[in-house]
């Protein structure tokens, strides 16, 4: 295994956990989406569930579906969600549910890649791109697809380019940067929900993902979702998962339908909700964007870093002309002789991720903006008295 593989797939004792003195590691190198916790605790009874059980034990959901396995509660609730945010076309659109939409990026790469090819297809992303797509695209070393890094450079009109937009890392808005007629496209779509970015309007690619782990912040649920617009496509997508896993977990659909149910009821049905401020969208953005301020605050103050700027954009959702508020921060080193930036931030107990795994210099590094509040504020409060 490469050290950079290595360091990839570390989990640490702070993973997940909250820091339990001034002094404690603080890890925002996982996009790990705690900071939700407080919604849902607020939101009570209305989102749980109880599985009784003699439910769930069969193998199969749907068979009159394509997705055989595809929890109708789901698949509809998943519909209304879009129809209530608009940020994409759901209708008519064959939906796949996956373990994460990190089973389902590798659905649409088996879907894909012609299965005859005498060369693996080339797999593509514009940097900085999301760190995970080339270790999940290579770990197997796949005679079907094969990692080729920044799209920007690829030559060569056979390709399947994946564009992540909002973009992990740097929040961007990201369109797809190579137009030939044989290349595909792969949408991850993960954070594009109001929370994060401006609705500007209702997506429509060819295959958009999507996951429960950065709408709601039910990362553990394991659950993912994608919209395809071919058929043929999509079977393959049914196909690889049947290979892969023999479905996806009943309980974890029938979970996640309940609480996106939730987060539609919170707009749709108020009168069902026992507290008044029960709209997730905005508790998200409200919170995100008092950490962006606080950031921005910590880091002209320190004068080392700097950060993205985003323009205000009119949200078809909100009715709002708003900024971008990521779920992540792409910051920049700025200090003269400073090389490396994640480095920085470890002498100072800080973990984030370095520039080196989204394909750009170390001198840039990701930090999770998603994790629960003593966390962000402890390192803002650290990042303060960083010299
Ligand atoms: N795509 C992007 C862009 C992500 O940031 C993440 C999570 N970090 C994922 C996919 C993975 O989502 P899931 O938890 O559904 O596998």
């Amino acid at each position: 295994m490469t050290s950079t593989a290595q360091q990839e797939i570390s989990v640490s004792s702070s993973s997940g956990t909250r820091p339990v003195s001034k002094d404690a590691i603080i890890n925002l190198d996982h996009g790990d989406p705690t900071m939700f916790e407080s919604f849902w605790m607020g939101v009570g009874e209305a989102a749980d569930i109880t599985i009784p059980s003699w439910r769930t034990l069969s193998y199969f959901s749907d068979v009159t579906n394509f997705c055989w396995f595809l929890q109708p509660e789901f698949a509809h609730e998943a519909r209304r969600l879009h129809y209530l945010v608009g940020n994409a076309v759901a209708d008519d659109r064959f939906l796949v549910i996956g373990t994460g939409s990190t089973q389902l990026f590798q659905a649409a790469l088996f879907a894909l890649s012609p299965s005859d090819a005498p060369e693996p297809m080339s797999v593509v992303s514009a940097v900085p791109y999301y760190s995970s797509f080339p270790r999940i695209t290579d770990y197997l070393r796949s005679g079907l697809y094969r990692w080729r890094g920044d799209a920007s450079k690829f030559e060569g009109d056979a390709y399947i380019e994946v564009v992540c937009s909002p973009n992990n890392p740097d929040g961007s808005i990201r369109e797809a940067v190579l137009k030939s007629g044989n290349g595909k496209t792969i949408h991850d779509l993960a954070y594009y929900w109001p929370q994060y970015t401006p609705i500007t309007g209702a997506a429509d690619h060819d295959i958009m993902l999507f996951t429960v782990s950065k709408l709601s912040g039910h990362a553990g649920t394991r659950l993912g979702w994608a919209l395809v617009k071919d058929v043929e496509v999509a079977k393959k997508m049914v196909k690889f998962i049947e290979l892969n896993t023999i479905g996806v977990s009943k309980d974890s659909q029938l979970r996640a339908a309940i609480i996106l149910k939730a987060i539609s009821d919170g707009y749709e049905r108020p009168d069902l909700q026992t507290k008044p401020d029960l709209k997730m969208f905005e508790f998200g953005r409200r919170l995100l964007s008092m950490r962006w301020q606080k950031l921005r605050e910590a880091v002209k103050a320190s004068g080392i870093f700097t950060l993205p700027h985003f323009e205000s954009v009119h949200c078809k959702f909100t009715g709002e002309t708003t900024e971008a508020c990521p779920a992540f921060a792409w910051l920049k080193c700025e200090r003269e002789g400073t090389q490396d930036c994640a480095d920085l931030f470890k002498k100072h107990k800080i973990l984030v991720r370095s520039g080196g795994h989204f394909g750009v210099e170390s001198n840039y590094a990701r930090v999770s903006m998603v994790d629960r509040d003593e966390t962000f504020d402890l390192f803002i409060e650290r990042l303060m008295s960083l010299r």
